[in-house]
């Protein structure tokens, strides 16, 4: 129990069962050798006592005896007296010695007569000598004490003619003292025969003592502990009476109590904790240097195992082996933040993730807590909308964006100057009556059937796109490097495309003709542009159509009178900026999904003089390219701040937003912050709030100095929106970090909810697209604008997809200052 085993500082203890029966041992041991020391010393004294008494008055009474015998008797009866002593069993013998040294009379007849010195056994003649010289008895013990010679001198008998008689004999006896030794040693035999016997009962007694209130509680107290140290707090308080042992016993079970009170608390936070986790979506492990020590549920259904499995488990097994030795860096070197980390899960399959990674320190230990956010989702809907928003819906074809993305290719491959290429666009004649007298559903299937008809014809390399309603488009690469031939191969490869066209088309058991006006531009040509050439070959498109003799058109010839159209475009829009009674906004409504109006988007209108109403989509892209853009947003911004004080005034509205659309260009002047801020010093404490629609193109040049401008109009509580969402995708990446409050799906999305059938190659509806884009723009905490919404179907699908705003020819057109107010107050009887 109480093992003594030494630790420096402290206390020294002993083993008591070894110790406590040593020291009894010892003690009943010191107590014998003392006994046996008394028991030598009365022995002693009992020998003393003999010597002086016994012995001594034994041979002065047998002296005088003599005496007597000698002097009356003539010496009658010595030997009588002297077997009378022989008797004594301690006398071994006796003597008579006369004055000559001849024994007179002895215990021994034959003796008699011959000299004391030969016959006597250990006769002591100097003794003898003494005794005869100082006339006094002596008696001697010998070295041993076992043995005892006394000595007296005696008278001896008158010789006849003596008066006084001279002569003086000896008496001589030898006692042997063993007898007495040995009665000595049995007395002190039994004597500690006795002792010995009450110290080992005492012993007994004193351990059962021992071990019923020493041991006993000890080894109680140590179980109860080591109970404890198990975890096992039920231990009572073990000892009934009073004492040290019951004070201990009380303080252990105090202890317990305690112990198991404060573990109570530590399971009751445990499972709250527990609760918690598992309630959280991401996944959590806590992983001590790459040992899982505890892991969630999200975690468990990450990876496709146990909790309990888990528990233990390695955690680098769970990871992708590509991200296995990064981990492992990160772990080893403490690292924590955020970063992508592919795991797998329980089918071997990679599981695309966001990781939180902290670190603290438990003990010596540094414990890691992995929380990851699971990103399969949001990869496949970013996935899907890369892969769609590259294709046309309807057709499966190449879409618009698809297509300047190659001719920017091959405007680069081109520029080795050893070839050409050429891009053709081509529109179908009378289409609108093909949708008008048949309907929208065989306007599509006719786009359908010319899209299969005219892939079918491509060589390779090739490519053909469908770049706006009933137009489509081929890039021709690998052509001539004289450009004489090349423009020769080009119009012979789009006359035989017109061929494949005209070739009659059964419809619904109707046959139809089509035919289509085509033109072409040459690349290289002054143009490096992939969206300028496109306006190219469809400006050479228009011409042929014009022309209505199915003849492929090239756009040098007439490159000069589109550019001169331009300038004077050009020139009257400057005009307009200047006198500004030209220009004017109209307010298209935003209507939310509880129906209620949430802003406006000011649209730029230009009344010119001459060719009356421009729409925008007719002179924005010349301003942009002139930089006009600039002074006719500054234009369109105060003009929208000015509607805005109007609207609060006259209409009570409140909480309305004014979106206005900033060109890329306007955007990144140096002054638009400033200007925006002294527009809204200006509009005061006014409830309605701006907001600035952006296209993805302001991001794609410095990203940097877009966010911190985004970032400071937001601080003045400018809302932002990303226009035309889905058109000029550029990164999704980009678009995560933008702090966008509004994503504008744009109209061209909503325009293919109504259609009926899955995109071919793809197997999707353009509505699943659209769900996922919402899913997308609320996980990163935007709202999402649907643009165009014109028929209840529309409105209808997206409410069920859960977007949250809604504009379009459904609840109004664009509608002048005046209109709009009427329309408010009108809506606000109904
Ligand atoms: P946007 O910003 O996408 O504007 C929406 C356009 O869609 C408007 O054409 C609007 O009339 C039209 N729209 C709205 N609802 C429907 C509908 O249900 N069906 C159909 N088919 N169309 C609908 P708008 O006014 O011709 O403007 C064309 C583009 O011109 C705008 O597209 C915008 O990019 C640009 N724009 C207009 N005003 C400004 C301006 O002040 N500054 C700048 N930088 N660009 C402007
Ligand atoms: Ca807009
Ligand atoms: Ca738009």
């Amino acid at each position: 129990m109480t093992a003594g085993h030494d630790r420096p500082g402290g206390l020294r203890v002993v083993n008591l069962r070894l110790w406590i029966p040593l020291l009894l041992v010892g003690v009943t041991l010191l107590r014998l050798a003392l006994l046996a020391w008394s028991e030598r010393e009365s022995y002693f004294d009992q020998l003393g006592e003999f010597t002086d008494r016994t012995a001594h008055a034994q041979l002065l009474h047998v002296r005088r005896d003599m005496e007597d015998l000698l002097r009356e008797r003539g010496g009658i009866g010595l030997e009588g007296e002297l077997s009378e002593l022989g008797l004594d069993p301690l006398v071994r013998h006796a003597a008579l010695v006369d004055d000559a040294g001849t024994v007179m009379a002895a215990t021994r007849f034959e003796w008699k007569g011959h000299a004391a010195a030969g016959m006597l056994p250990g006769y002591p003649e100097a003794l003898a000598a003494e005794a005869r010289r100082s006339r006094r008895e002596r008696l001697v013990l010998d070295g041993t004490r076992d043995h005892l010679v006394a000595v007296a001198p005696v008278t001896l008998a008158l010789r006849p003619g003596e008066m006084r008689s001279r002569r003086i004999g000896l008496l001589v006896i030898d006692y042997d003292l063993l007898p007495l030794r040995a009665e000595a040693w049995r007395h002190s035999l039994r004597y500690a025969t006795i002792f010995g016997g009450m110290m080992v009962a005492m012993m007994l007694v004193l351990i059962a003592l021992g071990h019923r209130f020493i041991l006993l509680p000890v080894r109680a107290l140590s179980e109860g502990m080591s109970r404890i140290g198990r975890g096992d707090f039920t231990v009572a308080a073990a000892f009934r009476g009073r004492g040290e042992f019951k004070e201990l016993g009380d303080a252990l079970a105090d202890m317990a109590g305690a112990l198991q009170a404060g573990r109570a608390r530590l399971e009751e936070s445990e499972a709250r904790f527990r609760h918690l986790s598992d309630a959280a979506t991401e996944a959590i492990f806590i992983h001590d240097g790459g040992t899982i020590v505890d892991a969630n549920a999200a975690a468990a259904r990450l990876v496709g195992l146990s909790q309990e499995a888990l528990k233990g488990h390695d955690i680098y097994a769970l990871v992708a082996e590509h991200d296995r030795a990064r981990k492992r860096t990160l772990t080893e070197q403490g690292i924590e933040g955020s970063w992508a980390l592919d795991f797998l899960d329980a089918d071997g399959q990679v599981v695309p993730t966001e990781v939180n990674v902290r670190q603290w320190q438990v003990g010596d230990r540094p414990l890691r807590v992995l929380a990851a956010h699971d990103l399969r989702e949001r990869l496949a809907a970013e996935a899907e909308i890369r892969q769609l928003s590259n294709f046309d819906p309807l057709t499966g074809l190449p879409n618009r964006r698809l297509l300047l993305e190659r001719v920017a290719h091959a405007v680069d491959d081109v520029d080795g100057g050893d070839r050409h290429a050429s891009l053709a666009t081509f529109n179908l004649d009378s289409f609108n009556v093909i949708n008008e007298s048949l309907g929208m559903a065989a306007g599509d299937a006719v786009l359908r059937a010319v899209a299969m008809r005219l892939s079918g014809a491509l060589r390779h390399g090739q490519m053909l796109a469908r770049v706006d309603g009933d137009t489509f488009a081929v890039l021709l690469p690998d052509l001539d490097a004289a450009i004489g031939p090349a423009s020769e191969q080009a119009s012979r490869s789009v006359e035989e495309l017109l061929g494949q066209l005209a070739e009659p088309l059964e419809l619904n058991g109707q046959i139809l003709h089509l035919s289509a006006g085509a033109g072409l531009v040459m690349i290289p040509n002054d143009s490096r542009d992939p969206a300028e050439l496109l306006r190219e070959a469809e400006t050479a498109m228009h011409q042929s159509k014009l022309a209505a003799d199915s003849r492929v058109r090239f756009f040098a010839h007439d490159l000069q009178e589109a550019a001169a159209a331009r300038l004077t475009l050009r020139t009257d829009l400057k005009q307009a900026i200047v006198a500004r009674d030209q220009l004017l906004l109209h307010f298209q409504p935003q209507i939310d999904a509880q129906d209620q109006l949430r802003g406006v988007e000011a649209l730029v209108r230009w009344h010119h003089p001459t060719r009356g109403m421009i729409p925008p989509g007719d002179f924005i892209g010349e301003a942009e390219a002139s930089g006009l853009i600039v002074p006719l947003g500054n234009w369109v911004m105060e003009e929208a701040v000015a509607c805005m004080r109007r609207c609060e005034k006259d209409l009570e509205l409140h909480a309305l937003a004014m979106a206005v659309n900033v060109s890329p260009r306007q955007f990144r002047e140096p002054d638009f912050v400033p200007r925006v801020e002294d527009l809204l010093a200006r509009l005061g404490d006014c409830t309605l709030s701006l907001e600035i629609e952006l296209t993805e193109s302001v991001a794609a040049e410095d990203l940097e100095a877009t966010l911190e401008k985004m970032q400071l109009l937001r601080r003045h509580g400018v809302k932002l929106a990303l226009d035309d969402f889905g058109t000029g995708y550029s990164s999704l990446s980009y678009l995560k970090r933008l702090p966008i409050d509004t994503l504008k799906i744009d109209r061209s999305f909503v325009m293919d909810i109504d259609a009926p059938t899955p995109r071919p190659g793809l197997g999707k509806r353009p509505a699943a697209l659209i769900e996922a884009i919402i899913a997308m723009a609320h996980q990163l905490d935007m709202q999402v604008l649907a643009e165009g919404v014109e028929t209840p179907a529309q409105h209808a699908h997206l409410l069920r997809a859960g977007c949250d705003i809604f504009q379009g020819f459904l609840f109004s057109r664009p509608l002048a200052e005046d209109a709009l107010h009427a329309w408010v107050r009108q809506r606000h009887q109904a």
